[in-house]
Formats: structure tokens, C-alpha cells, sequence
């Protein structure tokens, strides 16, 4: 159990953030949920979470373009066992007209935060004597895809941030590793499906197969419970000794 463990979990008010939450908070941690608004819906995400497992949710507004508001947050946290560095956004084009904003605040958000928040949390798990640093890559940190530039460029440094993190903590019990998910369904994702029936004329199983699932082998979507479970498995002591590694959760992509 996790119990007594505390998680903090950035860029969690939506997806595979929350999704990582509901199962930390049902393996017995509290965990700390975070985006860059304040409203009613984001605290009530942690009541939720609270009500549910009995553990201490929280949300924390914090921006995770601004390096001084992820060492805020963490130090907001007052606690931080397991980091998972989840935000993250996405900008599609050709490099050549890659807008230079898109391309900043691609980098800050899924490679830059991580930098910051791992630098502010190491000191308190050391003083705990324990901690996990689970880093949110993706198959695009293993392999490339057209007009993704800074995706890819982001998600490729953050597994070789994990390598230099677990190194630099491989004799305390610290580890650090990178979960790299496939396609994954997400409200993001779902909210795709209608239009895209519309756009292929095809029936809801043909479009997921065929258009979304080309370069997904199992033809089937990870789940965010999925994930939510392998950072948990990553957070037992059967991973102890797992550290500056990708785990993928990506139904054979990166095997293709
Ligand atoms: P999502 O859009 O549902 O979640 C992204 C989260 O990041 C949201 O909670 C959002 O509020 C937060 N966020 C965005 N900008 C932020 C900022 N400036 N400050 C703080 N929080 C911010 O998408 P998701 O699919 O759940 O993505 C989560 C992570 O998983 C990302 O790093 C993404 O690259 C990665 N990933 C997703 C997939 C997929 O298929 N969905 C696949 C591989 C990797």
C-alpha cells in the first residue's frame, strides 16, 4: 500500500493525469492534483477523489510553463514521494512553419517543468529516505512522426532526463523511469471520434482501427486506468530495482 505516501501529479485535472490519480489514491496515497486554472470542477475532482478512497486529495493551481511555479508547486505540496511529470501539449505542423510560441511552450510544458519539478522534490525524498519520479514520455520519446517536431524533441529529452535522474539517485531509494503510452483513450481522444466518423465515412470500430490505431499493432486503445496501474506497479517494491528505464504501454508500436 502507499499509504502515508504523498503524490503530487502535474497537468491532472483531465486524461492520463487523472487517470494515474484515481489509482494512486486507490493504492492508499494522497496525491496533489494540478493544472494551470482555478475553478470549482478542478478542487472538486480531488473532493471526488477524497470522498471515494478516503485518502487527502488537494488541487493546486500551478502553471507548468513557468519553471518558478513547478518548484512552487511542489514545495505547495509540503510533501512530494512520487512525482509524476503528466503535462503535456501537442502542436502539429511542418518544421519549416512550426510557430516559434508553439515550439517554446511545447518544450517548456513536457520537458521544462519536469527539469524543475524533479529538482525541487529530490531534496524531500531524500529527507523521506524514498521516492519515485515517474516521467510521462511517450511512444514519440522511442520514435518519431512527421510534423510533431517539438513533441518529439520533448518526449525524446525527457527519457534521456530519466536516464540522468535515475544515475544521479541509482544508490539511494530513488528511482526514476519513464512510462511511454501509445494511443490512449482520453476524453481528447474521444471527442475526435464523431468528427473523424464524418470526415472517412466510416462506422465508429472502422475509424478507431483503420485512421487512429494505424500505428497501434494491438488495434486497441491503452486505457488511463492502465496507466494509472503501471505507476503504481513502478511505485511498489517489486520496481525497486527498476530505474532509467521507458516502460510502453503502447499495444506493440514501438515493437513495429
Ligand atoms: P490531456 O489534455 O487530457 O491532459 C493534459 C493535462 O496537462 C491536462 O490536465 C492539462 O490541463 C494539463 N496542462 C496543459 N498545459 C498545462 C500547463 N501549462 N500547466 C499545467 N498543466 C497543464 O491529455 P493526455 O492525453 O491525458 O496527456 C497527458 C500526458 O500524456 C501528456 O504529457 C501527453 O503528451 C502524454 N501522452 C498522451 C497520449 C495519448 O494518446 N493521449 C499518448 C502518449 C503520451
Amino acid at each position: 500500500s502507499l499509504k502515508g505516501k504523498t503524490a503530487v501529479i502535474t497537468g491532472s485535472n483531465s486524461g492520463i493525469g487523472l487517470g494515474i490519480a484515481w489509482e494512486l489514491a486507490r493504492a492508499g496515497a494522497d496525491v496533489v492534483l494540478n493544472s494551470f486554472t482555478d475553478r470549482d470542477e478542478d478542487h472538486a475532482l480531488a473532493e471526488e477523489i477524497a470522498k471515494e478512497t478516503g485518502v487527502v486529495a488537494r488541487y493546486v493551481k500551478a502553471d507548468m510553463s513557468s519553471g518558478a511555479e513547478c518548484r512552487a508547486l511542489i514545495h505547495e505540496a509540503g510533501a512530494c514521494d512520487i512525482l509524476i511529470n503528466n503535462a503535456g501539449i501537442q502542436h502539429v505542423a511542418p518544421i519549416d512553419e512550426f510557430p516559434m510560441e508553439k515550439w517554446d511552450a511545447i518544450i517548456a510544458i513536457n520537458l521544462n517543468s519536469a527539469f524543475h519539478t524533479t529538482a525541487a522534490a529530490l531534496p524531500m525524498m531524500r529527507k523521506a529516505g524514498w521516492g519515485r519520479v515517474i516521467n510521462i514520455a511517450s511512444a514519440h520519446g522511442l520514435t518519431a512522426s512527421p510534423f510533431k517536431a517539438a513533441y518529439v524533441a520533448a518526449k525524446h529529452g525527457i527519457v534521456g532526463m530519466t536516464k540522468t535522474v535515475a544515475l544521479e539517485t541509482a544508490q539511494e531509494p530513488i528511482t526514476c523511469n519513464a512510462i511511454c503510452p501509445g494511443y490512449v483513450l482520453t476524453p481528447l481522444v474521444e471527442a475526435q471520434i464523431p468528427d473523424t466518423m464524418k470526415k472517412y465515412d466510416m462506422g465508429r470500430e472502422e475509424v478507431i482501427k483503420k485512421v487512429m490505431l494505424e500505428r497501434q499493432p494491438s488495434k486497441e486503445f491503452a486505457t488511463v486506468e492502465q496507466l494509472g496501474g503501471t505507476a503504481v506497479f513502478l511505485c511498489s517494491d517489486a520496481a525497486a530495482q527498476i530505474t532509467g528505464t521507458t516502460i510502453s504501454v503502447d499495444g506493440g508500436w514501438t515493437a513495429l
